[in-house]
């Protein structure tokens, strides 16, 4: 038998769909993940892994005036539960040919905005969660709308009754608004370093394009807008085009924002 604590001491393990914060070296003068910058907040490189990456070893590129170095951790992949839904409204589970222009049309708008790459925002930290609501559905999900296969569920639904203010959670641009035919009246707000932040099903929009907001900030509010069973938020972040777990990206970054608490000045 091979003594498997050899291999897979010290590395850290990240969830599909998950994030990590690895410690950033001394000397760094720039991270890449992928083919991207990556995200960096209070000394340590933030990877956001997507729902559909290979498990097994990743790494991101540590540039420093002496040369490249590697920093490596470990992909698992996470078996997310199923999801069935009825949605009374068939059309929006099969809509009709006069509505995949529409749909085409905002898919468009909404991937320009995630794909926007803007300078990191001071003050990320914490990430606070856009309104108090029960998590009516989680992250990930296998989902089956009216018993047919659909994407797993991209972001986090937290139920709260329609007129709730919905806050933006840190420092950020907005990079899109507009009424969407399965999202309903949607925000996207850009914290940049390639963190982009989506609400959905708003029933009100507070902002506009290309506005600043703080954490804190009121942007909209709850509603049943779109293709929903009923009023609540959804809310999607995306770290360099990938979707990643809500709930998961505040716990990293609260445990940050208690590190950075407590270190000195
Ligand atoms: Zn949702």
């Amino acid at each position: 038998m091979t003594p498997l604590f050899l291999v897979i001491a010290a590395t850290v393990t990240v969830d599909t769909g998950g994030v990590a914060a690895l410690p950033l070296p001394t000397g760094a003068v720039d991270v890449l993940y992928g083919d991207e910058p990556a995200l960096i907040v209070a000394d340590h490189v933030i990877v956001g892994v997507g729902l559909d990456a290979a498990p097994g070893r990743h790494h991101v590129v540590v540039r420093t005036a002496d040369g490249d170095k590697t920093i490596d951790f470990e992909v698992v992949a996470k078996q997310y539960p199923e999801q069935r839904l009825t949605i009374p409204d068939r059309r929006k589970v099969n809509p009709l040919p006069e509505d995949l222009e529409r749909i085409e049309r905002e898919s468009k708008l909404q991937r320009a905005a995630y794909a926007r790459r803007t300078p990191v925002r001071a003050d990320l930290l914490p990430f606070e969660q856009p309104v108090q609501g029960i998590y009516s559905s989680p992250f990930g999900r296998r989902r089956f709308l009216n018993d047919q296969p659909r994407s797993p569920h991209s972001g986090l639904d937290i139920a709260a009754n329609t007129g709730t203010p919905v806050a933006a959670p840190a420092p950020a641009t907005v990079a899109l608004t507009g009424d969407f035919f399965f999202s309903g009246n949607v925000v996207l707000l850009d914290h940049g370093g390639g963190l982009i932040t989506m609400y959905g099903h708003l029933d009100r929009i507070d902002v506009e394009d290309g506005e600043d907001v703080d954490r804190g900030d009121i942007i909209g509010t709850v509603g049943a807008t779109g293709r929903v069973t009923g009023p609540h938020l959804h809310w999607t972040i995306s770290m360099q085009g990938d979707r990643v777990d809500p709930v998961v990206l505040m716990q990293v970054f609260g445990r940050l924002a208690g590190e950075t608490a407590i270190s000195p000045q």
